[in-house]
């Protein structure tokens, strides 16, 4: 199988663009190679995004890009010349000003719209090039019942605006939203996984009906492992309802980072065989992006780790379990949530066919999608969709990501040899 991994791998990689920009190079090309190198710059850019939104003036906007930057030690001419305009008032327009371009231009390549309406015309062109989509309402870690009532209102309307509008398009595409359990309720308590289950599902299961009476298929997302139990919980509870018994299409995501991940997969299948639903669940696996948190809690409390710790061990993982999930086709469908080549390649050698599909984040994966669609791989980018507020935590998860050196697409845009991209982990 190996030499197929690497033949599929090179075939990707001749068809991708000669140069493949660094997918948050809009930023600034400088700044985020030395945020990959200098913590306390990262640090610095991070507080930045955070904050950009609050800011009510340019003005202000350079007074906190001042003084995050005093923090760095080590000063390039660039940062010493940002930090000198931060002086006089002109200075701080001007640098205010390019801040905030930079943080809006760096935020509209992973967010397709404002709304549903404003994301159409890019889920239209992604669509004409033979890429599927799924749709994410930004906003999680909702703190009010009012707040986790808005996004549910904001998901229905979605469901209601992409069909509409999709049923008119060649193929009638499915429509496809993904939504996050942190977001459906203020109620997420570890200790007491079935507060925010009940409460999250009292706002899932209308959404449920909506998705079926409209042809539509409903994602829910993984978040932090303190929320594990209550969305796995949740999925299977609602499904088993007699009224979802044949509908909606449904998914959920499994995460490779976790050391306990092989027991979930097994815990997934062992109810999706009593379940005996149709359509199958989708599982949606993936690597995870909450690592550093997971890493910190863990350290905080003195827990072991219950990610892997060493990026090797995770891509193995998920390699492993990408042949238990297509080995336990059609009981589940698949699908392979990665930018990785390597990650990705595996999959495709493993299945020998098409009956899975691969899922990229729009801004990061695009490149890969239309090299995938061209070979007729069935690919789904997953499209943000929100203001920049309501942004800022995916936003700042996908920049942690690009800047970490062990990153696969840090390491390609860093120009390592095709032979490292896919050697085995
Ligand atoms: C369509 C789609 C949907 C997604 N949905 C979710 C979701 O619901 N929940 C979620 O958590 N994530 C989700 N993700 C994000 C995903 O978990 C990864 O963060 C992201 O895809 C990067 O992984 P990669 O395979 O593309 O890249 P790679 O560079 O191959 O892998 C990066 C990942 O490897 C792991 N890693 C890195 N360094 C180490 C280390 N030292 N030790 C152990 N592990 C390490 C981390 O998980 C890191 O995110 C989604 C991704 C996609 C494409």
């Amino acid at each position: 199988m190996e030499e197929d991994v690497q033949r599929i791998g090179r075939e990707l990689a001749d068809s991708l663009p000669r140069r493949t920009r660094h997918p948050v190079k809009a930023f600034d090309d400088r700044a985020m190679e030395l945020a990959s190198r200098d913590g306390e710059l990262r640090a610095a850019l991070f507080r930045l995004v955070d904050v950009t939104p609050a800011c009510r003036s340019l003005d202000d906007l350079a007074r906190h890009l001042g003084e995050y930057l005093s923090e760095v030690d080590e000063r390039t001419p660039t940062l010493s010349a940002a930090m000198r305009a931060a002086d006089s008032r002109a200075g701080r327009k001007a640098l205010g000003a390019a801040a905030a371009t930079a943080v809006r231009h760096m935020a509209h390549r992973f967010i397709v719209g404002e709304s549903p309406e404003d994301a159409l015309k890019t889920l239209r062109a992604l669509h004409d090039d033979g890429v599927l989509t799924t749709v994410d309402l930004l906003g999680e870690a909702t703190v009010s019942s009012a707040e986790a009532d808005r996004y549910a209102a904001r998901c229905a309307d979605a469901l209601q605006t992409l069909a509409g509008a999709m049923a008119s398009w060649p193929g009638e595409p499915e429509t496809n939203l993904s939504v996050k359990v942190s977001a459906l309720t203020p109620a997420l308590r570890p200790e007491a996984p079935d507060l925010g289950r009940d409460d999250a599902a009292a706002r899932l299961r209308p959404l449920l009906s909506t998705a079926r009476d409209l042809g539509a298929h409903l994602h829910v997302d993984m978040e932090s492992l303190d929320s594990l139990e209550t969305t796995l919980g949740l999925v299977f509870g609602l499904l088993e309802e007699d009224e979802f018994s044949d509908g909606p299409s449904a998914g959920l995501v499994l995460q490779a980072y976790l050391r306990d991940s092989p027991d979930e997969l097994g815990r997934i299948l062992d109810w999706a065989r009593r379940a005996e639903r149709t359509p199958p669940l989708t599982i949606r696996l993936v690597k995870g992006a909450y690592s550093d948190h997971e890493l910190i809690e863990a350290q905080q409390h003195g827990w072991s780790a219950p990610v892997f710790e060493s990026k090797a061990d995770c891509d193995r993982n998920f390699e492993e379990l990408t042949r238990r999930l297509l080995d336990a086709r059609p009981l589940v469908r698949v699908a392979i949530g990665s930018h990785n080549l390597r990650s990705v390649a595996h999959a495709l050698a493993y299945a020998g066919d098409t009956d899975l599909e691969v899922q990229v984040l729009r801004g990061l994966g695009d490149d890969l999608a239309h090299a995938l669609a061209k070979r007729n791989v069935p690919v789904r980018a997953y499209c943000p969709v929100g203001d920049l507020v309501a942004g800022m935590a995916y936003l700042v998860r996908r920049l942690l990501e690009n800047t970490a050196n062990e990153s696969f697409l840090h390491e390609q845009a860093r120009g390592a040899a095709v032979e490292e991209l896919l050697a085995a982990p």
